[in-house]
């Protein structure tokens, strides 16, 4: 079971008790009111967005109390307004619905059963929808091999759906899985819950009956490495602090995390390769695969990325020069590996970051170093229009870019996403050294034999990197200048750069 506080919920009914009979709410871009008698919603007006870029408000309903917009379930499962006129009829929904409704039984094999057929059938289809999308984010291998277990014990899931914003109750609970009838009833229809609940059932009524359930509780159990349940939130131990109430709940988030959510374990920055939520997560990984006859390749990858060898005191000398850095959470799931080809965007936000711990030793800092560049007029001076989506590399970026350390593509992108090539990487270092001021060894100019592939604008970066041993070429005197920059190179030459810098003060 998954609980979640509706506290807008609460308030909304608070709020609308308080100022009878009805009270105009607005939320986001829509106003509607609460029928005080039925706890319906009743927008009153929207907000849509004009030619010119202006939000304007327009009522619902004209002054003879006609309806002008109609909120409506799209094919995709989201809400939008339609004028009233292009929504589809009452009749036209009931019919989308049943047969939205008959496919995904079909498809999934369950029985949906509705808690409450009397609410807008617009929202009930929309519901559909959202289960239908749940479902997929499990592995159709997984999902399959499981169904087939159940079929093999004459069952067949029901999904009970309730409403998602029953006003009649302020703590309301997200999904609920009943291992006696084999149903698993939802209120928040998110890939997440549906995850949740259907780890249960997997767990419950499918493992416990295959292995012996005791064993699968004791192993699971040890990997907590001591940690009991009931309240204690460990990061690394516990994948979510609900996940800390109860063992079963423990593995149904875990579970839910590795079917619906990868991508959320490398925000729990796990560095640990040994972490026993990492563990837990492989045991997890290992248990469906042998249970359920799904390869491993079926679910995702958690194995973490290791350095190479000849990287790895680089790799503890960076984690204790730049303790936040680009590259210090490396080798945690589903983040790019050591190996991987460094993005533009995160080369750029470590050269800052070196940067920035150059100036820290020197007392020095961006506001004395370029008054005329405040940080709050820092968007001002981006010129590139793709640099938009993580903060930190933004600022980084636009900041190298008034220091005449980067330049971009072109001259209005960046290509952020972009792999950067060694001539680009020695380009940027070489101009960086210039900007931080830092005397450059000067090595003797070592042989290129692929110079003739470097591009003119980065011959002398090549060469002046390549002599001042800050980068090193790939071997029989080849620099390969267009060829990709690995994470665990990166980093060793921020190393390299600051040590420069260090035996210099
Ligand atoms: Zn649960």
């Amino acid at each position: 079971m998954k609980q979640i506080v509706s506290w807008l919920t609460a308030l909304v009914l608070l709020l609308s008790c308080l100022c009878c009979p009805v009270s105009a709410i607005e939320v986001g871009s829509m106003r509607y009111e609460i029928d005080p008698n039925t706890g319906e919603k009743r927008y009153t007006a929207i907000q849509i967005e004009t030619a010119w870029g202006q939000w304007e408000w327009i009522p619902v309903y004209d002054d003879s109390g006609q309806v002008k917009w109609s909120y409506v379930c799209n094919e995709d499962g989201d809400y939008e307004w339609v004028p009233a006129e292009e929504a589809p009829t009452r009749e036209e929904v009931a019919l989308q619905l049943q047969a939205r409704k008959t496919a995904v039984e079909k498809r999934f094999g369950i029985v949906i059963v509705e808690e409450t057929p009397e609410r807008p059938l617009d929202m009930q289809l929309c519901q559909i929808i959202h289960l239908e999308k749940a479902i997929e984010t499990i592995p159709a291998a997984l999902y399959e091999k499981a169904r087939t277990a159940l079929t093999a014990r004459g069952k067949t899931l029901t999904i009970l759906l309730g409403r998602e914003d029953d006003p009649s109750v302020s703590w309301t609970t997200a999904g609920q899985y009943s291992p006696y009838d084999i149903m698993i009833r939802l209120y928040d229809v998110t890939p997440e819950v549906f995850a949740h609940e259907y780890a249960h059932l997997l767990h419950m009524t499918l493992l416990n009956s295959m292995y012996s359930a005791a064993e699968i509780e004791a192993r699971w159990t040890a990997l907590n490495q001591g940690a009991a349940y009931g309240g204690a939130f460990l990061k690394d131990i516990f994948i979510t602090s609900y996940a800390s109430t109860a063992f079963e709940e423990d593995f149904a988030d875990s579970v839910s995390y590795l079917l619906a959510r990868p991508e959320m374990i490398q925000e729990l920055s796990l560095c640990r390769p040994d972490a026993p939520v990492i563990r837990k997560l492989q045991y997890a990984r290992q248990l469906l695969s042998d249970a359920f006859g799904v390869p491993l390749s079926q679910f995702p990858d958690i194995t973490l990325s290791q350095p190479s060898s000849w990287a790895r005191d680089g790799v503890s000398d960076y984690q204790m020069l730049f303790p936040s850095g680009v590259f210090t959470s490396l080798g945690t799931p589903f983040h790019p590996g050591y190996q991987s080809g460094t993005t533009r965007q995160d080369f750029a936000a470590a050269a800052y970051e070196l940067a920035e711990t150059v100036w820290a030793q020197r007392q020095d800092s961006w506001e004395e170093l370029y008054p005329q560049y405040p940080m709050d007029q820092m968007h001002q001076h981006n010129p590139f229009t793709d640099v938009t989506s993580r903060i930190s590399a933004r600022e980084a970026i636009v900041k190298l870019f008034l220091m005449g350390v980067v330049t971009g593509k072109s001259a209005d992108s960046f290509d952020p996403e972009g792999a950067i090539t060694r001539q680009e990487a020695a380009v940027m270092l070489y101009r960086l050294c210039q900007a931080l001021e830092l005397p450059l060894l000067q090595g003797e100019s070592p042989e290129i034999r692929d110079s003739a592939q470097c591009a003119v604008w980065a011959l002398e970066s090549v060469r002046a990197m390549c002599s001042s041993g800050i980068m090193t070429g790939v071997g029989d005197s080849r620099f390969a200048p267009t060829g990709t920059y690995s994470n665990e190179q990166s980093l060793l030459t921020m190393v390299r750069i600051y040590r420069l810098f260090s035996e210099t003060v």
